[in-house]
């Protein structure tokens, strides 16, 4: 059976069209009928002509027409004939990029997985994001009376900050520069908002930390300077929690990381294999099950998949995104 899609379409630079695909399953492939797809910031930099280098996770070949799109879930339509995991009507997550920006998605069996029990429809479309996030969250090991620092408030620094919350620090601090993606962030337990395009980040913590420094920073903002700044705010013999994608070169001043003797936790673990995956993706979305972690406040503007372009147009110049989803 051959089903016929929309797919997004990257020509070039700020240049995106949906396009008429036809999907054939392969022997050990799923077919798969979106409820809802997720705009990733790193959709948000293709756009704008970031495309980043293949690597072992990432296997498209960086160039234009870009096939877009890897946050979605929906509802096995159809199962290759090697596929004994799933079955026609299971409700699945994607993990993988297989131009998932569309009605319909192809993706080899291992790229998704099944939806745990209790999570919505909504929240297990995005359960690749969630589950990042929440991985980095939980890498973190946030300790009762940490002072936890998350640089970026977008949709991973906001699950990330909730993490530190729930794990019982003692002081959670969000930086970005970003007026109205700090306001979500004290509203879902934040308690500090620094605004670094007015304040001093780094002063700001120095001063509430009595001049020690965050026990904590995670970086998931993915610019040089917040990087820099995380390095200058934690304290000696601190913890570094390394999350953002950083796909262009950038100069560190990593002498306290010598210095100081930090431990560099390396938090963006993309998806690791399938077998892990099985693992830690359902164990890592049971806080937000259990209400602890709130991701509904985060999905802030939602469009149809036929309002694509309107959609990148708003991502790519909106300082209150974080979340934009759109619906088949
Ligand atoms: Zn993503």
């Amino acid at each position: 059976m051959t089903v016929v899609t929309k797919a997004a379409v990257l020509k070039g630079p700020y240049d995106i069209e949906l396009t008429e695909r036809e999907l054939v399953c392969g022997e050990t492939e799923v077919i798969v009928k979106n409820h809802l797809v997720g705009i990733c910031g790193s959709d948000k930099n293709f756009y704008r002509g970031q495309l980043p280098p293949k690597t072992a996770e990432f296997r498209q070949e960086p160039g234009f027409p870009f096939l877009l799109g890897h946050e979605s879930g929906g509802t096995v339509v159809e199962v290759g004939s090697r596929v004994h995991e799933y079955k026609v009507g299971d409700k699945v997550m994607a993990f993988g990029w297989n131009n998932n920006l569309a009605e319909y998605f192809k993706a080899p069996v291992e790229e998704v997985q099944l939806v745990p029990e209790g999570l919505d429809m909504d929240l297990a479309s995005l359960g690749e994001p969630i589950g990042c996030a929440m991985f980095a969250g939980l890498e973190a090991g946030v300790k009762l009376g940490d002072t936890v620092a998350v640089f970026g408030a977008g949709f991973a620094g906001q699950v990330i900050a909730q993490c530190a919350r729930a794990a019982g620090a003692y002081l959670v601090v969000v930086i970005d520069v970003c007026t109205g993606k700090l306001q979500l962030a004290k509203q879902l337990g934040a308690h500090v908002a620094v605004n670094a395009a007015t304040d001093d980040p780094v002063q700001v913590i120095k001063d509430l930390t009595h001049g020690h420094g965050a026990d904590i920073v995670v970086e998931a903002a993915g610019t040089e300077t917040a990087i820099n700044q995380a390095t200058q705010a934690l304290c000696h013999g601190g913890k570094f929690v390394f999350y953002s994608w950083v796909t262009t070169p950038v100069r560190l001043d990593i002498s306290r990381w010598h210095d100081d003797g930090f431990t560099f936790v390396n938090a963006c673990l993309v998806h690791h294999s399938r077998e892990e995956r099985q693992v830690w993706a359902p164990r890592a979305l049971r806080p937000v099950i259990q209400g602890l972690v709130k991701i509904h406040p985060l999905i802030t503007h939602e469009f149809k998949v036929e309002e694509i372009k309107e959609a990148f147009a708003f991502v790519a110049q909106d300082e209150t995104a974080v979340k934009v989803v759109l619906r088949p």
